[in-house]
């Protein structure tokens, strides 16, 4: 279909692996919802970097300069891949959660956090010193509108609140209907981030547009190495809040006091919460990772995605014995993740299999999720998942899934393998 981009050049395409049953195969990299492998192309633009990176933001030398400008540019970057306003601050941090722990320690006081119980862990957890409200999982996109509209509605309104809520589902795959939940929480006077870590890689992102007020991602799901992540949106609460990290880089101005304490005037911008030597070539390769995806266009990499969910749909859909989980239902939009499990297996050697017999490398799990599987798996969620509940009592059946995950780097024929294998 000329609608569709080819697959991107991605490193470790040609990678072997041993079979048990003899022989070797390529690997089938089918687990891009944990991480994804980087683009061929972020890695020559930091190879090609590498020779001049020198020390940033005090450095006199060319090269310092040269870095210095690569870091602070690639802010730029990022912003424009996020459509976001021109008064956002960028911060690079070291994955998604950070930059949600971040956005946790910069709370106001008494704000009152609302998430879904369905979030991952990383959207889930920060939140410990807050007021949190963790609310059921919805089955349809506008039960979440709703419920949380009713969650809003029911607080008090004159303190602070906040919204957290995932993009796309790492387990699911499915979209959530952001726009629709950003209006609902400012409607109520809340705020809102969202979680974009599965979304960024596979779907448009607009800040402006869906009007979040932050948004979260991590480089390695994006095509870029490990190490780097973004939070991104409005500087009042960020600018307001104790620096995250305190050190270098973080204060403008340090003085000792007469008294022997030590005075410190800390910066507003986003190096406010950047205190150490940053991660240069974390940020310059997310930089180049939006660039990449914005030339090889959102329209056509959606397409293609489109085509390879298609194909793993409709494979999976002839294996009777295989139950997809979905939240939405199963036609539900989505992003290159399906999560399911095979009536008579137990999903971990259902995993280890497609690896050792195939070459194909999936995961099994509760991928970080664990009130969202269990409800998707039919257990009860009060009396084993969510927000705190006690987990599964000992001697209680082990409950996993298993995660087939894909995007840009994928060809027809990693997903094709997986289907043929599977049935
Ligand atoms: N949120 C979602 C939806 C994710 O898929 C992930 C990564 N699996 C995270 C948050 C956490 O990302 P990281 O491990 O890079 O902090």
């Amino acid at each position: 279909d000329p609608a569709c981009a080819a697959p991107l050049p991605v490193l470790g395409r040609d990678v072997t692996v041993p079979l048990v049953t003899g022989g070797e195969v390529t690997y089938a990299a089918l687990d891009y919802a944990a991480s994804a492998p980087a683009l061929q192309r972020v890695w020559d633009d930091v190879a090609a970097y590498a020779p001049y990176y020198g020390s940033v933001h005090r450095g006199a030398g060319y090269l310092s300069q040269l870095s210095t400008d690569l870091f602070e540019n690639s802010r730029g970057t990022v912003a424009e891949f996020l459509g976001c306003r021109s008064d956002d601050q960028v911060v690079f941090t070291r994955s998604t959660t950070d930059s949600l722990n971040l956005l946790a320690a910069a709370l106001p006081a008494d704000c009152q956090v609302f998430v879904f119980e369905t979030e991952h862990h990383a959207s889930l957890l920060p939140w410990r010193e807050a007021r949190v409200t963790c609310l059921n999982a919805p089955r349809t996109p506008e039960e979440a509108v709703q419920t949380l509209e009713r969650a809003l509605a029911d607080r008090d309104p004159h303190g602070p609140a906040l919204v957290c809520v995932t993009g796309a589902s790492n387990v699911t795959g499915e979209l959530w209907p952001v726009r629709e939940l950003a209006a609902a929480a400012h409607a109520h006077g809340a705020r809102i981030v969202l979680d974009a870590a599965q979304l960024a890689p596979h779907h448009p992102v607009s800040v402006q547009e869906w009007d979040v007020d932050w948004v979260a991602f991590s480089g390695h799901k994006l095509y870029a190495p490990f190490g780097s992540g973004v939070l991104a949106g409005r500087a009042d609460w960020l600018t307001a809040a104790e620096p995250y990290l305190a050190g270098g880089g973080a204060s403008r101005k340090v003085a000792r006091r007469a008294d022997g304490g030590v005075d410190v005037e800390w910066h507003e911008t986003a190096a406010r919460h950047e205190a150490g030597s940053p991660n240069v070539i974390g940020a310059y390769s997310i930089a180049s990772a939006c660039k990449a995806l914005t030339e090889a266009g959102f329209d056509r990499l959606v397409a293609r995605e489109r085509h390879l969910i298609d194909t793993v749909r409709a494979g999976l859909a002839q294996v009777p014995e295989v139950k997809v989980l979905s939240l939405f239902g199963d036609d539900a939009p989505r992003v290159g993740v399906l999560s399911f499990v095979v009536e008579g297996w137990n999903s971990s050697h259902f995993a280890a299999a497609l690896s050792a017999e195939y070459g194909i490398g999936v995961r099994d799990g509760l991928f970080c999720a664990h009130p969202l599987v269990r409800t998707l798996l039919g257990s009860d969620p009060q009396a084993q998942g969510a927000c705190g509940a006690p987990e599964a009592a000992s001697g209680e059946k082990s409950l996993n899934a298993i995660r087939v995950s894909f995007g840009a780097g994928t060809p027809d024929e990693h997903v094709e393998r997986f289907v043929a294998a599977v049935a």
